[in-house]
């Protein structure tokens, strides 16, 4: 396949590629999009996702919240597919200076990806309301109902971008700074559609924006190249 050989010589010349990627990464290793599932609220939930995962909903009704995350967003059993593998030895390689990732599954690291930018937080980070104690996501799925802190009885919030919380403004600066610096921008797994994907891929300079998705962006008309294949499958045909 002539993309996929011009892609894997761009990445066989590339010192510092970024990939930014999305829900689409994690598909293959069982975890789907908690946004795209058809008709999810529907049947057990009262309230879309997108009001469910939301700040001023949290506060309101972290029961609900728990029971949506707990059931929707919680996947510690999910293991990292070919494409979490292939971008931790492309690291290792020298060849990729970081993932860029809307995730928040933790897979990238767990795979042996050391810089992760996760604009949208981790489920492995929480943290007590009140104190600020730090527990990890095994203590929040087995909680009952709301988790509380167990030195001071405060609530426990996964340190997860919920709708209506602004990004944590560091991990968007080294976003921005690693790929204006990037030699290669690979792009993959995400309709772009989500905030703030679009405008991040506007800070690469280069001439090699490579998107994989299995259906058009509005970004394909600016990029040098398209792959449209599951992103797992087609990552595990590259050699490092
Ligand atoms: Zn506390």
């Amino acid at each position: 396949m002539e993309e996929l050989e011009k892609l894997q010589k761009w990445l066989d010349e590339s010192r510092s590629a970024v990939f930014f990627g999305g829900a689409g990464v994690s598909t293959e290793s069982g975890i789907p999009d908690f946004r795209s599932v058809d008709g999810l609220y529907n049947q057990s939930y009262r309230y879309p996702p997108e009001t469910i995962i939301s700040r001023s909903f949290f506060a309101r009704d972290p029961e609900e919240f728990y029971r949506f995350y707990r059931e929707k967003m919680l996947w510690l059993d999910a293991e990292p597919n070919a494409a979490h593998r292939k971008l931790a030895e492309l690291e290792r390689a020298g060849r990729l200076a970081a993932v860029v990732t809307q995730n928040i599954d933790g897979l990238h690291q767990k795979a042996g990806s050391r810089v992760v930018l996760e604009l949208h937080g981790s489920v492995h980070r929480n943290y007590c309301m009140k104190c600020h104690k730090s527990f990890d996501a095994a203590y929040v799925k087995n909680a009952p109902g709301i988790p509380r802190c167990d030195v001071c009885g405060g609530v426990v919030k996964p340190d997860v971008v919920l709708y209506e919380e602004s990004l944590d403004d560091k991990t968007l600066r080294e976003a921005v700074r690693r790929i204006e610096a990037a030699d290669l921008l690979v792009v993959g797994g995400t309709s772009l559609a989500v905030y703030p994907a679009a405008g991040l891929i506007q800070y690469y300079r280069g001439n090699r924006l490579v998107l994989i998705n299995r259906t058009p962006t509005p970004y394909d008309s600016q990029a040098d190249l398209i792959l449209t294949e599951n992103i797992g499958a087609l990552m595990g045909k590259l050699r490092a």
